[in-house]
């Protein structure tokens, strides 16, 4: 299956596409994750995309359709993939159909932006190994570290309240127009974003076995 998750900034995008990715045994490509480990290496791509993230908006088209491209061309994208986090303007989801990629599924997980604004507050990131952690739905182990790496959880720079301000307004502006995009293709599935992770997953489970 090659399945697309939409949703804002903070929806629980990258959650559901673990989950999906355990559960299908398929890889799950996030821009947001590559782009980041670009910044850490400290690659040309890196130094570029970073004045963009830190400011809440979007890395241009021609630089993450580049990265999908190589990306999907790796032998673990053969039976399928999750895409988290791409396309996020149109141009990039026409991009991936001139690829000859086709997506079976578009889930989108839906959350009112106040909804959002309060959980990205309490979002903590591990530095080394990108997990996500969060200050009331998903506490590490022990307080303030990964349990993976037991590296110590930062913030994420663009999870300030005035860049997710502006990470809000981009998502309504430019990745919005994506649900009519997939809706007209009649691929789009909605999945109402639930306070419980639990209860959103078996919401998006069922969204992959439903008939659409
Ligand atoms: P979130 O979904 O919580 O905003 P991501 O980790 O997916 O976080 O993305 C973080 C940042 O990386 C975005 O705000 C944007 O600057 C950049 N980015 C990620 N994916 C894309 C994309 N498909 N197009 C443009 N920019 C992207
Ligand atoms: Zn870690």
């Amino acid at each position: 299956m090659k399945i697309i998750i939409l949703g804002a900034p903070g929806a629980g995008k990258g959650t559901q596409a673990e989950i999906i990715s355990k559960h299908l045994q398929i890889p799950t490509i996030s821009t947001g994750n590559i782009i980041r480990e670009a910044l850490k290496s400290g690659s040309e791509m890196g130094q570029k995309a970073k004045e963009y993230i830190d400011s809440g908006r979007l890395v241009p088209d021609d630089v993450v359709i580049g990265i999908i491209q190589e990306r999907l061309a790796e032998p673990d994208c053969k039976d399928g993939f999750i895409l988290d986090g791409f396309p996020r303007t149109i141009p990039q989801a026409e991009a991936l159909d001139r690829m000859g990629v086709v997506i079976d599924r578009v889930i989108d997980i839906e959350v009112d932006d106040d909804v959002i604004a309060r959980r990205v507050s309490g979002r903590r990131v591990c530095p080394g190994c990108g997990a996500s952690y969060h200050l009331e739905y998903k506490l590490p182990e022990v307080e303030g570290v990964c349990d993976n790496c037991k590296d110590t959880l930062v913030q994420r720079k663009d999870d300030q309240p005035e860049t997710v301000r502006e990470r809000l307004r981009v998502y309504h502006e430019q990745t919005e127009p994506l649900k009519d995009y997939y809706a007209a293709k009649n691929k789009l599935f909605v999945v109402e974003g639930q306070e419980d992770v639990a209860d959103t997953t078996r919401l998006t489970l069922a969204a992959l076995e439903a008939n659409l």
